[in-house]
């Protein structure tokens, strides 16, 4: 036993056994919440203490209740880890995969600081596993080129499920913040009003549901809470505090379904059953009806340097949008059903739907060969035909996700993306089901991060801005602003000073070069259209397109090439259809139309 515990017994005796073993109670448990972390928590409160055990949980039986506990104790003691570069990450990725393969779900919670009123992009993503290691990402020391293809993918994985209070907020912060797309959130206050009836509805904050269901006080100190989070380095309380939140929402999502005491272990897919409905569903609550959601909004940290206001704009709790990439609509039916035409002379000549197939049929231009495969042979000689047998268009392609092989639900993916594709000469525009791929939605996301870079990247290299397209489209113009506040005045403030009024009128004159104002130049001046349409406005995609276009054909076909080749680098996929290719059609088209082709862009 520790000296200063001793003492403590010691002076405990003298006063009296009951307050003695009180203190010593007190003791134990705050020396074991240290523990938990190797984190010293002076300023916090302590671990398991006996009042509070007794709220909510009664019904449980005493061995199931020490059971859980003592479950809950081991997953709050576990290890911690900080992720700010690459290496650091994939060191402990191989750590938090091994949890995952055994129950493919992690405890989630966010943090971020406000300066000067402005929400700040995420600091740090806390990330624990059901041995309670947690990984603490510190996303904008790693987000500096692009982020680790593990970390973006387990995020977008709906197959790992992202449980915490709030969880949904959080994507849509990521999603804004980084373009990261975060899938399978679950919010634990769902599965609290879901199997818990004895719980207050309007103040499901981590911190009661702690208290409630795990009998473990959380200190949701305001030092901590807004501490810097762009700190150098965090201080131990810094971690712990992190580290404990997304470990907390981890174990409260065990221990309402009911984890730690199924022995021995039931299967994930029945604990998952337990969550339908709730997968992916921003939480409203019951009182959202009355307009008071906001109570029961999870409580976040802000400003470790300024206390943002309520009402300071940015705030995505604010923004109930859904973030961008969730809610795909997923295909029910196969894209590709591999059906046959074939010239007359029974030469093939490319694959394409049933429907394609029987409209030949029903306008009697084509006869039916045969049913499986389907395969229609035309009766009409046909405006082209493919150069050679191995030609991409004569490839059976299978209904399946070309990164992964999932072959459940799949999406299609344009692989040069629209907004470039668009402004393509027309004779670049055929034949373009080649750069539309299926991926599953997991790795379409992946994908549309990596693809944010690439158009980040290609943003800088020709000055072309990716902005919110009408606000580059549309200028504010300070004169006739300053016109029209100028003609308010005029009209409304009765009482201008003469030397202010006059300032105002020649303001006017100035403007409508006259040299009288009028009672209607007034009026008309005082609503003024200030918003101005940006002549020089040109869109992102346009502009680069512009830019290649220059160079030619053979130029325009490099930026198809850069699009194919990166998703290649980036994606890895294993299942292309085969004569996929980042050259695809670019000799045919040279050879058909020339180098010199006059580039009319559409
Ligand atoms: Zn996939």
């Amino acid at each position: 036993m520790p000296r200063h515990a001793g003492l403590t017994l010691g002076v405990a005796s003298l006063v009296g056994t009951t307050v003695g073993c009180l203190v010593l109670w007190k003791l134990i448990n705050r020396r074991r919440q240290q523990q938990y972390t190797g984190v010293d928590q002076k300023n916090s409160c302590t671990g398991l203490t006996p009042e509070v055990q007794d709220l909510g949980d009664s019904v449980r039986k005493p061995s199931e209740r020490k059971r859980s506990l003592l479950s809950v104790e081991k997953i709050l003691r576990a290890e911690v880890r900080i992720a700010s570069t690459a290496e650091e990450w994939e060191t402990a990725w191989p750590l938090l995969q091994r949890d995952l393969d055994v129950y493919p779900v992690l405890g989630v919670d966010c943090e971020w600081v406000s300066l000067e009123g402005r929400i700040k992009p995420i600091s740090l993503l806390q990330m624990a596993s059901h041995s309670g290691l947690c990984i603490l990402v510190r996303l904008p020391r790693l987000a500096g080129c692009s982020l680790p293809k593990t970390l973006v993918a387990l995020l977008a994985d709906c197959s790992v499920l992202k449980v915490g209070v709030g969880c949904w907020d959080d994507a849509s912060k990521l999603m804004n913040d980084y373009g990261l797309s975060l899938k399978g959130v679950v919010d634990i206050r769902y599965l609290a009003m879901r199997h818990r009836r004895d719980i207050f509805q309007n103040s499901l904050s981590l911190k009661y549901l702690s208290e409630t269901i795990l009998s473990y006080p959380l200190d949701k100190s305001f030092q901590l809470r807004c501490s810097n989070w762009d700190a150098d380095e965090f201080t131990q309380d810094q971690v712990f505090y992190a580290a404990r939140d997304a470990q907390v929402s981890i174990a409260l999502f065990l221990q309402l379904l009911g984890f730690f005491s199924s022995d021995p272990p039931t299967a994930w897919e029945f604990f998952l059953g337990k969550c339908q409905g709730l997968i992916d569903v921003p939480f409203k609550g019951k009182s959202v009806v009355n307009g008071d959601v906001n109570i029961i909004l999870k409580q976040k940290k802000e400003s470790p340097i300024e206390q943002s206001s309520p009402n300071s704009q940015g705030d995505p709790r604010r923004h109930k949008k859904k973030p961008l990439g969730v809610g795909y609509s997923v295909r029910k039916s196969p894209l590709y059903d591999n059906c046959f035409l074939h010239a007359p002379d029974g030469q093939p000549l490319c694959t394409c739907d049933r429907k394609k197939a029987q409209w030949y049929l029903d306008k009697g231009i084509g006869d039916l060969i045969s049913n499986d495969p389907f395969v229609v042979r035309l009766r009409f000689e046909p405006s082209g035909r493919p150069e050679s047998s191995v030609d991409y268009y004569l490839t059976v392609k299978e209904n399946l996700c070309v990164v992964c092989g999932k072959r459940e639900s799949y999406i299609r993916k344009n692989i040069v993306p629209h907004e470039y594709r668009r402004h393509f000469p027309v004779q670049m525009k055929d034949h373009n089901s080649h750069d539309v791929l299926l991926l599953c939605t997991s790795c379409h996301a992946v994908s549309n991060y990596y693809d944010n870079n690439l158009k980040q990247q290609l943003a800088i290299e020709f000055s072309a801005p990716i902005g919110c397209e009408e606000g580059v489209r549309i200028l504010e113009d300070p004169v006739r602003r300053q016109v029209r506040s100028a003609a308010r005045a005029l009209l409304n403030a009765s009482k201008l000073p003469e030397s202010r009024r006059e300032e105002l009128l020649s303001e006017m004159r100035t403007f409508y070069s006259t040299d009288e104002v009028t009672e209607e130049t007034l009026n008309e001046a005082a609503n003024l259209e200030t918003r101005i349409f940006n002549e020089t406005y040109t869109p992102h995609g346009l502009k680069v397109v512009q830019c290649f276009a220059m160079g030619g054909l053979k130029s325009l076909m490099e930026l198809e090439k850069r699009w194919r080749q990166h998703f290649l680098d980036k994606m890895a996929p294993k299942f292309l259809p085969q004569q996929w290719s980042v050259d695809h059609n670019h000799s045919k088209l040279i050879k058909k139309y020339g180098e010199d082709l006059p580039i009319q862009l559409g």
